[in-house]
This record gives structure tokens, C-alpha cells and sequence, in this order.
């Protein structure tokens, strides 16, 4: 037998299989007609996305059995379910079962890149004529998904010749929207025209900054010819259309022109042939990924500025085996020596080994955010990221079993969630390993001199981080109420005159954003343990969070409100023990002593006590300044005073400047070094 016989039976066998395939096809498509004679007389709609989602999974998992990809599995039995849906639909003379409405978010109008890959994202999915709110920038279509105008958003990421889009990461990350899809679309520039205008009688061109930049090289050509800038691809061709003007072509889609009426004058016109654009899909609520069907997750991590901290973090990666396909930097604002890392990598959020993963990951990291889980066609090729080493290690680490976190409302900032300390960082204080660590300074800033002589105290002492209030929660609506943003102003300044970091309580969610531009701790205090919408708006930003027990709050209550916060993504949050209200009432508040080892027992988070608030005496502030100390305490936070009598507020419990240089020396902490001159104050 010859080589080429050989090759004859195999085809011929090739064929044979084909020809049952095709038989089953028939035979399954057979199947589902009956299964439609049966839903109509049930009245059942056609199309049951759950029982498709569950019929894939399982598909993939026998496919799997057979050394089948789960890809192929995936887009096969895709195909042959709408071929069913259709069948059914056909013999029952329905068109569609419920008209299948969708209406999304673009920036741009019909015809824009855009709107092209958003139609054809869907139509793929059964929404064949969706409805578009046209957004005129990418916060406005954000805007339009989060306030219920649009089920979805479609918006550009990033382009295989122009890169990142900045803007769309940006807005990512505070729209409080899921991704939930992706879609890669060719990107096919053409000039286009009014009809009958041609190349050489051309004076203007209106491109959108990116299509000008990806045609730059055929743009140069053109002589006598200016390029207008226009905000929007497909609206520069409307433009064209309606004024007629033969002198003027705009950068579009083929498919722009059609809409429009106008001609192509040219095709192929990018630097580059292959010029892809990458969307995302984000929607309110998270996706759900089948199990098998290959995903990818999107997050933004942030950690800290060490070295070594990014690798820390991208080690857990490895260890979980979990294919990481992408990582792109954004800066932080206010923080110009960090960045926020976006990373895409393979397996879906909700994938048991993924989850775990992602909580190893929160305690290598200051902050974490899953942008979402979402099916993805790149990964169609692979077999799905199950990570298993990674489990499989982990697994023999825990050697007792797991607290039932969720019981107890609190799961981040449990220790079994991670077992050796937080480090809360803040400038050279590393909060949770270095020796007792004093936070001290006036209840509430009230003037330069007062703020700048208690800053000196602090630093002479061998404090190492600045306090002082400027939004006061005072009980009284007519007691001193803080000097708000110019106390703000005053405090950051005295902190950089003695190299202080600062401290200062936040006391509404739309402060915050304010207030972590220029304080390098916030604190949330006791009358706000439980503001809930505060402690996610401190969740989502960039600055230690310092949580104070509230005054009637049991350890869990307070453990579950420090969850709020690093459920949000930040995880540099510590405690503070400041004294809870009981029936005894010859202190302002009882100090929980015994608050401090119960919590070390139960969270990785930094605990520190407020011997003041909790004593309400300056007289007693010492003795539980030591107390605290004794009992293991990462650190103290004490209000001091330069002349306590006339406070505004909690005199009777600051401490003279001098009692502070005694405390600090009785307590051992070591003195700080000599300070640097302090700037003269503020001109007025
Ligand atoms: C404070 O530390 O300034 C303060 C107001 O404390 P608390 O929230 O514990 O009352
Ligand atoms: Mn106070």
C-alpha cells in the first residue's frame, strides 16, 4: 500500500465520521422539534438561557473526558443550541420569544467602532436590534449603565496600534460596574466621502485623535490637505453627509459611510493592516460564568512601594498556576510614588480554586478590586484554568478547619482568611511590627501655633505620626465644629515641618476624596463605625484607614465594619480601642483592655488603643497608656495639648506638653531626631 493510498482510507474515514456527525445533527435536531411540540403546549419560551448555560458546562466537561478543549466544546454546542432555538422557533412561527430588548451605552453615535462591536457582540447572544444611548464621552456612558438608562456599556480598552485607553481604565475603577464581556474588533479605516469627491480635490479631513494617529503615514501624503480634529469617528462622516462639501472626508468604518450616504475614496488607509480594538462590556450586577467555560477576570491591585511588592504579589499567581495574560499601570491620584496595577488573567472570580487565589492575594496586597468575570474567546484554544498545585499546596497549610467566616459577617479580616500580620504602612511607620507606635496631637486643630507646638511635642517625644481633628463629630451641634479644610491645611503643614505623617478623621463619604489628597491616615470615628456608606467610600481610596470602635459595638460588629472596608478593595486598615460605654461612669468610657488580645486572636489587623477618649481624665491617660503597651498594643493614639485648659475641645483629658515628654520617656519610646526648622506660619 502507498503513502497516497494510505492518505485515500484516512480521508475516506474522515468522511465516514463526518457523515454520522451530520446524521446526529439531524437526528438531535429531530429531538428538539419534539421538545418544541411539547413547550408550546406548556406555553414555555423557546430559549432557556439557565438550561443552556448548564447543557454547555456539562458538554465541556465529557468534552473534557475526551481530551477535547473546552473552546471547541464551547463554540460547537453554541452553535447547535441556536440552530435548535431556531428550528423550534420555525415550527412554532414565532420570531423571537419575548422581543429580547437590550439597550447599551457607547460614546459615539451609529456607525462609530463602537457601535459596530457592540451590535455584533450582541447579535451573537440574540439581540438583534438593540437600542444605543449615544454618549458623547466615555464617563457618560459609564454614567448611563450606572443610573439604569442602559443595561449595558460597550467601551474601547485598548488598540493593537495606539495602546492603553487611559480614560476608560481610569473611569473602570470608580464606575462601581462590572465587566462582564469582551469583544476584540477589526479596526478597517477608510477616507470617505461625499459622492463624486475624490482623493486629490481634498482640503479638510476630520479624524478622531486616534483614527489620525493610526492613519498618520497616509495622512502625511496628502498635500495641501489639514487634518480637523473631531471628537467622534462616525459623527465626523455625519458631518461630511450633511454639509455635502466635496473639499472634506472624514476617517470612518466602511459601514459608517453606508449610514451615511457617503462613498469610500480610499480603503487600507492605518500605518498597520492588522489594527484591532478591544471593548469591554460592564454592567451593574457581575456575570456569572458557567464552570468549564474559559473566562478571564479583570482586577486592579495596589502594593505599596517596596521593593519586591509587586513580585510578592504576582508569586501567588504562580503558586496557584493561574495564567496571567495581561498587566497594565495607572498612577494613583495624590500618590505620585505608587501605581495601580490592572491585571487580566485566566479563570473566572466565582471558580473555587480562583476565589481562593484572589484571598491569598488580598493579604500581599494594600488594596484589591475584582473588575469582573467574563467568558473569553482568546482562551478558546486552551483548556479552562483550573488551578491545582496551587490548591493542593495551600490545602496542606491549613491544618485546622477553616472558621465558618461567614457566620460571623467577617471574612478579610479574619486570621484564618490570613494568618501573619497587616502591615499598615504609612510612610517609614510600618504599623503592626515596629514597637509600640504613638500617634499624638490636639483633639482638634484650632490655630498654627497650636498645631505647630504640638507637632514639635510629637516629634521631640518620639511620636511618629501627627493627629489632629478639623471635621469635628462633636454631640453638640453648637460645640467647636473643627476648622475643616484650613485645619487640613494647617496639620499637613506642621506634619511636613517635623517629617510627620497626619492623621485626620473623615466624617462623609463625599469628603473623603478631599481629605486623602492631603492626610496620609483617615480616621473613622466612633459615632461612624457603623456609616456604612462611609466605610466603603474609605474602602475605595488609597490611604490607610484608621476604624475606631464604636461606643456601644461589640468586637464582631466592629470586625464586620472593618470588612466593609477591605471588601471594598483597601486592605491597609487598622483598630482603635477607645473606650465603650458601660454602667460605670467615673470615666468618660470603659477601656476594653481585653478588646486588644481578643482581636489579635481574631484579625491580622493592627490593634491600637485611645487611652484618652477612653479615660476622659488626663490624670488617668498614663496608666492606660501603659496598659496598653503591656498588653501587646501595635500602638497608642494620645490628644495632647499646649495649654489644655483652653481647649475647644476635650481639654480635660490632653495632656500638658511636658506630661506627654514624661509619658513618652516612662514608656521607653525612643526620641525622635532633631527637628528641621518649622516654616514661618501662613502670611494673614
Ligand atoms: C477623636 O479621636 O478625635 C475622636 C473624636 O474620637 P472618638 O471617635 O473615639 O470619639
Ligand atoms: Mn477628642
Amino acid at each position: 500500500m502507498t503513502a497516497s493510498d494510505d492518505l485515500e482510507s484516512i480521508r475516506k474515514g474522515i468522511d465516514e465520521v463526518d457523515a454520522r456527525i451530520l446524521e446526529l445533527l439531524a437526528q438531535r435536531r429531530a429531538h428538539s422539534i419534539r421538545a418544541a411540540r411539547l413547550k408550546e403546549v406548556e406555553g414555555a419560551p423557546s430559549r432557556d438561557s439557565f438550561r443552556e448555560e448548564d447543557l454547555i458546562a456539562d458538554r465541556i466537561a465529557h468534552g473534557l473526558d475526551h481530551g477535547i478543549d473546552s473552546g471547541l466544546v464551547n463554540s460547537v454546542w453554541r452553535e447547535i443550541i441556536d440552530d435548535s432555538v431556531r428550528a423550534q422557533r420555525d415550527y412554532l412561527g414565532r420570531t423571537e420569544d419575548d422581543p429580547r430588548t437590550l439597550t447599551i451605552a457607547i460614546q459615539g453615535i451609529e456607525g462609530s467602532y463602537s457601535w459596530l462591536a457592540s451590535r455584533r457582540f450582541f447579535a451573537a447572544r440574540g439581540f438583534t436590534e438593540p437600542s444605543f444611548v449615544r454618549s458623547a464621552s466615555f464617563a457618560e456612558a459609564f454614567a448611563a449603565v450606572r443610573d439604569g438608562r442602559a443595561d449595558v456599556g460597550v467601551l474601547p480598552i485598548e488598540n493593537t496600534t495606539s495602546g492603553a485607553i487611559s480614560e476608560v481604565y481610569d473611569l473602570l475603577l470608580d464606575s462601581g460596574l462590572y465587566v462582564i464581556g469582551e469583544t476584540r474588533y477589526r479596526v478597517r479605516h477608510c477616507l470617505l466621502g461625499v459622492p463624486g469627491a475624490s482623493v486629490p480635490g481634498l482640503r479638510k479631513i476630520f479624524a478622531h485623535p486616534q483614527a489620525a494617529a493610526q492613519c498618520s503615514d497616509f495622512l502625511s501624503t496628502l498635500e495641501n490637505c489639514e487634518v480637523v480634529v473631531f471628537g467622534d469617528t462616525a459623527l465626523s462622516g455625519k458631518e461630511i453627509g450633511r454639509t455635502g462639501d466635496s473639499g472634506v472626508a472624514a476617517i470612518a468604518s466602511e459601514e459608517a459611510g453606508r449610514l451615511f450616504g457617503l462613498e469610500v475614496l480610499q480603503t487600507g488607509i492605518a500605518n498597520r493592516e492588522h489594527n484591532y480594538t478591544r471593548f469591554v462590556v460592564v454592567s451593574g450586577a457581575p456575570a456569572s460564568i458557567p464552570v468549564g467555560v474559559p473566562a478571564k477576570t479583570s482586577i486592579v491591585i495596589a502594593v505599596g512601594n517596596r521593593p519586591g511588592g509587586l513580585v510578592d504579589a504576582l508569586e501567588v499567581f504562580t503558586d496557584a498556576d493561574v495564567n496571567l495574560i495581561k498587566l497594565e499601570s495607572r498612577p494613583i491620584p495624590d500618590t505620585p510614588t505608587e501605581e495601580l496595577f490592572y491585571l487580566d488573567f485566566e479563570g473566572a472570580a466565582d471558580d473555587p480554586g480562583i476565589a481562593e487565589m484572589l484571598g491569598t492575594l488580598t493579604s500581599h496586597v494594600h488594596y484589591l478590586k475584582v473588575l469582573g468575570s467574563y467568558p473569553s474567546r482568546d482562551l478558546r484554544q486552551r483548556p479552562p484554568a483550573l488551578p491545582r498545585r496551587g490548591l493542593a499546596a495551600r490545602a496542606s497549610l491549613v491544618d485546622h478547619p477553616v472558621a465558618p467566616a461567614a457566620a460571623v459577617g467577617y471574612k478579610l479580616g479574619s486570621r484564618t482568611h490570613k494568618g501573619n500580620n497587616t502591615i499598615v504602612e504609612i510612610g517609614s511607620v510600618r504599623l503592626g511590627e515596629d514597637p509600640l507606635v504613638v500617634i499624638a496631637g490636639p483633639c482638634a486643630v484650632e490655630s498654627w501655633d497650636q498645631v505647630m507646638a504640638a507637632a514639635r511635642a510629637v516629634k521631640e517625644g518620639g511620636g511618629r505620626i501627627l493627629r489632629g481633628g478639623c471635621f469635628k463629630p462633636r454631640t453638640s451641634p453648637y460645640s467647636f465644629q473643627g476648622l475643616g479644610m484650613e485645619g487640613l491645611e494647617m496639620l499637613g503643614e506642621a506634619g511636613r515641618a517635623f517629617g510627620l505623617p497626619i492623621i485626620t478623621e473623615v466624617l462623609a463619604p463625599d469628603q473623603v476624596a478631599a481629605v486623602a489628597a492631603l492626610a496620609d491616615v483617615l480616621q473613622v470615628g466612633a459615632r461612624n463605625m457603623q456609616n456604612f456608606s462611609l466605610l466603603s467610600a474609605v474602602g475605595r481610596v488609597h490611604r490607610p484607614v484608621m476604624l475606631k470602635r464604636g461606643m456601644s459595638s461589640s468586637l464582631d460588629e466592629w470586625l464586620q465594619a472593618a470588612e466593609y472596608i477591605l471588601a471594598e478593595g483597601n486592605q491597609q486598615v487598622f483598630l482603635c480601642e477607645r473606650g465603650i460605654r458601660t454602667f460605670e461612669t467615673s470615666t468618660r468610657n470603659t477601656l476594653d483592655i481585653s478588646a486588644v488580645p481578643v482581636l489579635m486572636q481574631r484579625t491580622h489587623l493592627p490593634v491600637i488603643v485611645d487611652p484618652s477618649h477612653a479615660a476622659g481624665d488626663r490624670s488617668l491617660v498614663g496608666p492606660l497608656a501603659h496598659a496598653a503597651a503591656a498588653i501587646g498594643a501595635h500602638g497608642i493614639m494620645v490628644e495632647i495639648h499646649p495649654d489644655p485648659d483652653n481647649a475647644l475641645s476635650d481639654g480635660p483629658q490632653s495632656l500638658r506638653l511636658d506630661q506627654f515628654e514624661r509619658l513618652m520617656e516612662s514608656l521607653g519610646v525612643q526620641r525622635g531626631v532633631e527637628p528641621s526648622p518649622p516654616p514661618p506660619p501662613n502670611p494673614e
